[in-house]
C-alpha cells in the first residue's frame, strides 16, 4: 500500500508526536537510579529526568520482606510510575525501574535477575518496557552462627562496595521481626549487627543487599534494561509509527530436516502494534531442524 503525502508529512521528525526530545520525564527512585537511567534517556530519547523529592519507593515494597511486594512487576513499575506523575506534576513522560530475585528456575544453585524499565507517556498513551534477564546476579544469602562466618561471606561477596544486609534468623529463614539492620556501612557494623541478632536469635541471616545504590552489579543491570528500553522505543509500527513495534510472540514448529515433522525449534516471530493493531511476521532460524530436536526421529 502507497502511503499518502498527509501521511508522510504528519511523519516528519519535527511534527513527529512521538518525538519526546526536551520533554520533562519524571522518575520514582531514593535508590540513586538516575545515575544510570538520566544520561542515557537524556542522549537517546532528548528527555530531562528528574527525580521525585521525598518519596518512599519502600511503599511499594522492599526486598527485605517487611514490606510485600504485591502483583506482577510490571504492576508494581506501574503503581511507582503513578507516584512519579503524582511527584511532578506537568510532567510528559514518567519512569520507573522494578527487579525481581530469585532461584533460576531450572539451572541448580544459580540465582536469576529480572530487571525492568518501564516508560509512559501521558500525551500518547504509550507504554514501553526495557528488560534485561541477569544469570549472574548478585543475589545470594548465608545463616550464620559466629562473626568469623560472617566475615567469610561478607568478603565473599564483595562487601562494603556491595552492601549487606543483616536479620534474624528463625526456622532456617530471615526474621526480620527480630532484627534487621540496613545500614552495615564497614566491618565494625558489620561485627554489631551479627552479634546482636545471633544473641537473639542464636543464628544471623546474612545477605546482599538488593537496593540499587548497595548493589553495583544491579545498577548494571538496570542500565542494561534502559538501553533495551531505548532499542524498543525506536522499533516503530510500520504502518502507524508508534514505538513499541516489538516481538509478541514466538512460533515453533520448524519441521525436522529429516521427515518434516514440526519441532519446538522457533519457526518465526510475530510483532503486534499497541496503537493501530497492525501485525507482521518473520521467519527466523534455519529453514529446517536438526533431527536430533525432532519427536518422531529421536523421541
Ligand atoms: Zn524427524
Ligand atoms: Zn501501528
Amino acid at each position: 500500500m502507497r502511503r499518502s503525502i498527509a501521511a508522510e508529512v504528519a511523519r516528519r521528525p519535527n511534527d513527529d508526536r512521538f518525538d519526546l526530545r526536551g520533554e520533562r520525564a519524571s522518575l520514582a527512585t531514593m535508590h540513586g537510579k538516575e545515575r544510570v537511567i538520566a544520561p542515557l534517556l537524556r542522549r537517546f530519547l532528548g528527555l530531562r529526568v528528574e527525580t521525585v523529592h521525598g518519596l518512599d519507593t519502600d511503599r511499594f515494597g522492599t526486598f527485605t520482606r517487611e514490606v510485600p511486594r504485591p502483583g506482577s512487576q510490571r504492576d508494581a513499575a506501574r503503581a511507582k510510575i503513578a507516584a512519579a506523575f503524582a511527584g511532578n506534576p506537568g510532567v510528559r513522560v514518567a519512569v520507573a525501574s522494578e527487579g525481581r530475585f530469585g532461584p533460576h528456575p531450572i539451572v541448580p544453585f544459580a540465582p536469576l535477575g529480572v530487571e525492568i524499565v518501564l516508560l509512559a507517556d501521558r500525551d500518547t498513551g504509550i507504554e514501553i518496557l526495557g528488560q534485561f534477564v541477569d544469570l549472574d546476579a548478585m543475589w545470594t544469602h548465608a545463616i550464620v552462627t559466629d562473626i568469623a562466618a560472617a566475615r567469610i561471606f561478607a568478603e565473599s561477596i564483595g562487601f562494603p562496595v556491595q552492601g549487606i544486609i543483616v536479620s534474624g534468623c528463625k526456622d532456617e529463614g530471615p526474621c526480620p521481626e527480630s532484627g534487621l539492620f540496613k545500614d552495615v556501612q564497614d566491618h565494625a557494623d558489620l561485627e554489631r549487627a551479627v552479634d546482636n541478632v545471633i544473641a537473639r536469635c542464636g543464628a544471623a541471616v546474612v545477605e546482599t543487599d538488593m537496593r540499587a545504590h548497595c548493589n553495583p552489579r544491579r545498577m548494571k543491570a538496570i542500565k542494561r534494561a534502559t538501553v533495551n528500553l531505548i532499542r524498543e522505543f525506536g522499533t516503530r509500527c510500520p504502518n502507524c509509527d508508534r514505538p513499541g513495534f516489538v516481538i509478541t510472540e514466538r512460533i515453533p514448529g520448524a519441521p525436522c530436516a529429516l521427515c518434516g515433522t514440526p519441532t519446538r525449534l522457533i519457526r518465526a516471530e510475530a510483532s503486534a502494534c499497541a496503537g493501530c493493531g497492525h501485525r507482521a511476521k518473520n521467519s527466523v532460524g534455519p529453514p529446517a531442524a536438526d533431527p536430533s530436536l525432532c519427536d518422531a526421529c529421536n523421541p
